[in-house]
């Protein structure tokens, strides 16, 4: 794959290792090495937490990739989404409408999942912005079972929101951060992904990591590997 190098260093937001693998090879392959940002409160338990992030880290370091890893905390990632949900939602039907949502009643692909990336993808953004990082892009979308549009607006989103508190508290050493959206399933990375997961064996993955999506997994094979293997989902190809 080609790309223009950005001009700045790059906080890559990684939600597991098989969905960043390719792009870490990459990345690094074109002179540019990121920071890994892990930042997956979504996920249900802190064992799973560890357990995904520990396939990751020594792939990482093989690359000479640094890893930062952003503090768990699962009941935040609910009200933030539950919240973000409500919002969008009696926006749309009005004040009278406002409800709770209940969060296990939407698909993967649907309204909870993109705010589950506007969560990560602020915390980056904040992170990012903060530490001198001028660039962000994310893994996120590099699985066929995400949708891209899903997380290039979440990602707009999150730098915009970002950038905005860092301003409105005058803080003049913070970067003003741009959203990467590079599309990581072409150039190759798709094919290329598929094989490293193999290469290395990665833990296999057989939901996308929050309680509603334990019992979605409708090829009857692991998210992680189904690239492998699926071939009709039009939708986020
Ligand atoms: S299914 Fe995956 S992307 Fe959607 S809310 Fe759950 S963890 Fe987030």
């Amino acid at each position: 794959m080609t790309f223009t190098p950005p001009a700045t260093p790059v906080l890559l937001h990684v939600c597991c290792a098989p969905c960043s693998g390719a792009i870490i090879e990459a990345l690094c392959s074109q002179g540019v090495r990121p920071t890994v940002f892990w930042s997956n409160s979504n996920i249900l338990s802190a064992d799973e937490n560890v357990r995904r992030l520990a396939v990751l880290r020594p792939f990482a370091a093989r690359f000479g990739v640094e890893v930062i890893e952003d503090e768990y905390d699962h009941a935040d990632w609910l009200t933030f989404v539950r919240d973000q949900l409500e919002a969008e939602e009696s926006h749309v039907r009005g004040r009278l409408g406002r409800q709770t949502p209940d969060l296990a009643g939407y698909p993967e692909r649907g309204a909870r999942c993109e705010m589950c990336f506007r969560y990560r993808l602020l915390r980056a953004a904040r992170y990012a912005a903060a530490n001198g990082f001028g660039c962000l892009t994310t893994s996120l979308a590099s699985s066929r079972w995400k949708s891209l549009e899903q997380v290039d607006a979440a990602g707009s989103w999150a730098v915009a929101r970002a950038n905005a508190e860092a301003a409105g508290a005058g803080d003049h050493a913070a970067a003003t951060v741009s959203w990467w959206p590079q599309n990581w399933r072409k150039g190759g990375l798709q094919e290329r992904r598929s094989a490293i997961i193999r290469e290395e064996n990665f833990y296999n993955q057989t939901f996308c990591g929050c309680e509603f999506s334990l019992n979605h997994n409708p090829s009857g094979t692991c998210p992680a590997t189904a690239d492998t293997t699926e071939s009709t989902n039009t939708k986020t190809i």
